[in-house]
């Protein structure tokens, strides 16, 4: 193979060395998935080999969009803000229910998705689980629920959000932008 894509490139760091430490069939077959490794930071990630997203989730409204761990990723680290749960227990948790739901076909629902974040912090952090769990009956998305989170962090919110506790909004300010 010629030149890495920048896909492979460590998110953490940018670093370009990056080992493979897990390779398997995904999406029916049509690409590759792949564990990575950074050799700079240890950051792990997942690439997949053939680019286009193929995996699709159905919103509760009905639309369909391109699954993104990204997307994923940032709710979860939404909910875990200021807790402390390591960031690579995020990924991994992303990881695996980027497996689970990869291995169950397109389209996945994002209640399903949403599930399974539960399900995950449920053995991970306590606070973040209620936090997730608190929103995730009325977003069932962790997308939406890191968008909620980022709101509440920009102390945008009036009246609104007036279904989160007074706890739940002074953590909400801890979600971070260091991106
Ligand atoms: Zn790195």
């Amino acid at each position: 193979m010629g030149r890495y894509p920048s896909s492979m490139r460590c998110p953490g760091c940018g670093a370009d060395e990056t080992k493979v430490i897990d390779s398997r069939p995904a999406e029916a077959g049509n690409s590759i998935r792949r564990r990575r490794v950074c050799a700079r930071c240890g950051n792990r990630f997942t690439t997949y080999e053939r680019g286009t997203p193929l995996l699709m989730v159905r919103k509760r409204n009905g639309r369909l969009e391109p699954f993104s761990s990204e997307k994923l990723n940032n709710g979860v680290m939404a909910a875990v803000a200021d807790r402390p749960v390591p960031r690579e227990a995020v990924a991994d948790l992303v990881e695996e229910v980027e497996v689970a739901v990869t291995a169950g076909g397109s389209p996945v629902a994002s209640e399903e998705i949403g599930r399974l974040v539960l399900e995950g912090l449920r053995h991970l952090d306590s606070v973040a689980y209620l936090r997730f769990a608190s929103v995730y009956k009325d977003f069932q998305d962790a997308e939406d629920f890191g968008r909620e989170m980022a709101a509440l962090g920009r102390g945008s919110s009036a009246g609104e959000h007036d279904k989160l506790t007074d706890e739940e909004t002074t953590l909400g300010v801890g979600v971070a932008h260091d991106r």
